[in-house]
This record gives structure tokens, sequence and C-alpha cells, in this order.
């Protein structure tokens, strides 16, 4: 047996409660269930209940709240590229999420469990890194609100404690002039998860770049932000110059590992490609 119990919550009060009557035992979360019955069935991780949350209605959707975008962690990939919200708002998480698996994990797989797998190759975080966005984390009787790089703590390493979920995550919404972009560098075109990522998020004034973020996923234990590539971009005007000297600097924040996927020297030559083209594609949505 995978698991003795299988519990579903049909709200958030519900599925906190059910963590709360559990707590102390081996009680996992699952939402899509793409990532943790994998890591069950291969003995990666063990669970006497699990506590599903797919129907929790607070914890789903996308909607505006005044100045900022909530996604609700209970999302799939499809509810999320099929947004109007996201698309004018944040096209490079719509980039992302259909650059997820295939379309039968994006049916199911959601935003919530790629933050709460933590991997450092995962595809939708680092959009969450480069939007400066925050995870909202309930308990029976509280809300905490962390910025999603101090919320991953380490390789696969989160901010979550016992009788806690990820309810939501929130953004500002990008102010006008403002591109993004997600580039994903994989060795097939779907079911294949990143041997290198990168996300942008630019806003361009009078012909200047004014504000960049770029996160990279997989050349380190966890997604990073380039410091090395943001310091190269602001205050620039875009060039096919800036492009590559860009994709150049962000290769000296990476801190890459051989694996199955590729050696750390391939990943490093990824990286500026990656970032290259994402902030060329930012460039032109920005000016738009
Ligand atoms: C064939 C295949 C292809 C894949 N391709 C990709 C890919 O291209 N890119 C990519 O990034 N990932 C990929 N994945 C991994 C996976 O689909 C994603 O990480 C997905 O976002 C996980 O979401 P889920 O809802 O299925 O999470 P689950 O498996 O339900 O949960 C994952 C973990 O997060 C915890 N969790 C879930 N929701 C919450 C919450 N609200 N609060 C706290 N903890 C929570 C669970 O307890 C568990 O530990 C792939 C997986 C498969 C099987």
């Amino acid at each position: 047996m995978l698991y003795q119990k299988y519990e579903v919550a049909q709200t958030l009060a519900e599925a906190l409660s059910l963590l709360e009557s559990h707590n102390g035992g081996n009680v996992r979360l699952v939402a899509g269930g793409t990532d943790l019955i994998l890591q069950l069935h291969e003995r990666i991780l063990s669970a006497e209940v699990l506590v599903d949350i797919s129907r929790v209605s607070e914890m789903r959707g996308i909607r505006q709240d005044g100045d900022e975008l909530v996604i609700g962690a209970a999302t799939t990939y499809a509810e999320i590229y099929h947004s109007s919200l996201i698309q004018n708002h944040a096209p490079l998480l719509a980039e992302a999420s259909k650059k997820i698996g295939a379309v039968q994990i994006q049916n199911m797989a959601t935003l919530g469990g790629n933050i709460g797998n933590a991997s450092p190759a995962a595809d939708a975080i680092p959009c969450l890194y480069a939007l400066d966005a925050d995870v909202v984390v309930a308990s029976p009787n509280a809300e905490r609100r962390i910025p999603v790089a101090e919320f991953h703590q380490g390789y696969r390493k989160i901010d979550l404690k016992p009788g806690e979920l990820i309810k939501e995550i929130r953004f500002a919404i990008p102010p006008e002039g403002t591109g993004t972009a997600f580039y994903k560098y994989a060795l097939r075109k779907s079911q294949a998860i990143s041997v290198v990522d990168a996300a942008v998020c630019l806003k361009i004034e009078d012909g200047v770049i004014r504000h960049a973020a770029v996160a990279l996923g997989a050349v380190a234990p966890t997604i990073i932000r380039s410091p090395e590539a943001e310091a190269v971009l602001i205050g620039e005007p875009p060039s096919e110059d800036l492009f590559a000297r860009a994709g150049e600097a962000a290769r000296k924040d990476a801190r890459p590992i051989d694996d199955i996927r590729g050696s750390a020297s391939f990943r490093r030559y990824l990286v500026a490609v990656c970032v290259s083209h994402a902030v060329r594609s930012a460039c032109e949505r920005a000016v738009r």
C-alpha cells in the first residue's frame, strides 16, 4: 500500500483541519499527484495519510486583487495558460505552463505542487522569481506571506511547517512597458525536464531598460536570480549585443552539476543561450 488513508478536502478550513487532526502522523498533501505519487511508488517518500486539496475552490483559479494577481495553489497549468489575466500580464507563466510535461500533466499538475516539490529544475518557479512573487502560507490560525526566493531555503527545502499549506501565490501586476519571457532547453519538446531554463521580467522606459529580473533553473541547488545579468541589462537600450552580453554574464552566477541530462559545461553554455533568447523576447514584448 502506498498509503493507509485518502482524505478529500472540500474547503480550505477542512484541508487545514485534516492536516491538524493527523499532525504528528505521516501526513502529506496531494494536489495533482504528478510528483508525489511517483515518489511514493519509488519509495523516495512515504505517507500514511494523503490529504487531497484538488477540490478546494478557495485554492483554485486566477484573480485580480487591487494591483496584484493571485493564483490559487491548486490551480493547474492548463488553467494558467488559458487565463487571459496571465496571458495579458504575465505571459512568461503561460509559456512555462505549456512547456511542463504534456497536456495530461498540464491538466492535473498545479503551481502549488511545483513549489511544494521544490525541484531545482522546476519550470514554473523561475517565473515566480522573475516576477518577485510571494508565497502565501496558511495554518488554522494565521497566514504568512513570504517572498518566493526566501521560501526556497536550499535543495528541496522549503519554509513550510507541519500543519501549514501553500494557499496562493501573489505578485504585483507588472506596470506598462514591462515584458516577460520564459525559455527552456530540454532534450525533447515535451515530457522533458529542463536541462536549463531562464525566466525574465524587464521594464523599458524611454528606450532604456530600467528594471531587469533574470531567474535561472537547473543550474544550482535551488532556482536562482542572476545579479550579473541584471546589472548588465539595467540602464542599457535593447540590442543584439546586449542580449549576448546578458547571457554571458548569467553564466557567472550559474553553479551547475553534471547529471544524466547534461554536463556542467554544457549547462553553462546553455545558460547564455536561454538568457539571451528570453531577454530578447521580453524586450520585444515590452515595446509592443
Ligand atoms: C511525466 C511528467 C512530466 C513532468 N514534466 C515537468 C516539467 O516539464 N517541468 C516541471 O517543472 N515539472 C514537471 N513534472 C513535475 C510535476 O508535474 C510538477 O512539479 C507539478 O507542478 C507538480 O504539481 P502536482 O499538483 O502534481 O503536485 P503533487 O504531486 O500533488 O505534490 C508535489 C509536492 O508538493 C506538495 N504540495 C502540493 N500542493 C501543496 C500545497 N498547496 N501546499 C503545500 N504543499 C503542497 C505535496 O505534498 C508534494 O510534496 C513532470 C512530472 C511528470 C510525471
